[in-house]
């Protein structure tokens, strides 16, 4: 079976496995966790900030984010495709009490000129607007890398007008291997930073929120009253540590296989390889459910996200052979 439906479906590796069953772990409600403290350091320290705090889901790190920056009754501006407003159930306005507002940026990329409009000044008659977030990459985007110039504008621009700035990183590590950005410029120009663990850097649970020392000691009471204390966590930070060391270097594969299939499937009619930037592939395909449907059968899974378009993701598990074989087969389906 060759997955591709998402890089989040990838299995621990036996050095992985072999790091979380050594985890020196304790109750990380009482803080008294080692492989989390060592993770959060680790990752706060990687993106030249004070604090980070755990928790299961980047979609809770994105949450604590928001309300960190945002309060009830005011506003978050975000591009209309993104996490925060489209896959996290409501989350902003039924936890948080943020309204939101968008911009509808090409495939996902930040335009500070869509933004700079949209912004509301404190008066009497409008929902305040508080702060902006931005997706890096961009998912449903395909796989969209910010460029750092307009990231910076947009940093400006936040400084002009008083705003927060949340950085979804879920896949900043795609961006970090597609362009070199170290990663501390990308904390150097958000408040706060979500990562996942378990996309492409393939462990199995597990996010942080990355952001200054007193911004994480709320985050830690958000946590809580979310349902995300948890205990003997460092069995999953382990994995999360051992990601860190040993899964960045290599996405650069994944990137050069996401290129590959989108090269091989052109001919088709079904994609673009030039908007292949890191490793997501959209797809245009008629009826593709059926298509998927088909593929499925012969070992192969895409991700099916409208009545004719889906998504590719190669990650971890999916090897130079997995490709082959998912071009052999969506070329046979979609005869030519
Ligand atoms: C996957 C993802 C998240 C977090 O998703 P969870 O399933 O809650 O971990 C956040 N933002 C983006 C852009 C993502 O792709």
């Amino acid at each position: 079976m060759v997955d591709l439906r998402s890089d989040t479906v990838t299995r621990p590796t036996p050095g992985m496995l072999e790091a979380m069953m050594r985890a020196d772990v304790g109750d990380d409600v009482y803080g008294e966790d080692p492989e989390v403290n060592a993770l959060e350091a680790e990752a706060a320290a990687l993106f030249g900030k004070d604090a980070a705090v755990f928790t299961p889901t980047g979609s809770m790190a994105n949450q604590i984010g928001l309300q960190l920056l945002v309060r009830p009754g005011e506003e978050l501006l975000c591009d209309v495709k993104a996490h925060v407003v489209n896959f996290e159930m409501g989350a902003a306005a039924a936890l948080g009490g943020i309204s939101t507002r968008t911009w509808a940026g090409p495939n996902g990329r930040l335009d500070t000129g869509l933004v700079e409009p949209l912004i509301n000044r404190p008066n009497p008659y409008v929902t305040v607007t508080r702060a902006i977030a931005v997706e890096n990459t961009h998912n449903i985007g395909g796989g969209t890398v910010q460029p750092l110039a307009e990231l910076r504008r947009l940093r400006d621009l936040a400084d002009a007008y008083g705003l927060g700035l949340h950085l979804d990183g879920a896949r900043i590590w795609n961006a970090h291997a597609a362009t070199g950005t170290p990663f501390a410029e990308y904390g150097r120009l958000f408040d706060t930073v979500s990562v996942c663990l378990s996309k492409g850097l393939g462990a199995p649970v597990g996010s942080l929120l990355i952001t200054d020392a007193e911004r994480a000691q709320r985050a830690r009471v958000i946590r809580k009253r979310l349902g995300g204390g948890m205990r003997q966590a460092g069995f999953l930070a382990a994995a999360g540590r051992y990601a860190l060391a040993h899964h960045i270097d290599r996405l650069g594969e994944d990137h050069a296989r996401a290129r590959h299939l989108a090269r091989s499937l052109e001919p088709f009619g079904i994609c673009d390889p030039a908007q292949v930037e890191t490793n997501i592939v959209l797809v245009r395909i008629p009826e593709i459910a059926q298509v998927a449907a088909a593929a499925a059968d012969q070992g192969v899974k895409i991700s099916v996200l409208g009545a004719d378009w889906g998504r590719m993701l190669t990650h971890l598990d999916v090897d130079d052979a997995g490709i082959e074989h998912a071009v052999k087969v969506l070329g046979t389906l979609l005869g030519k």
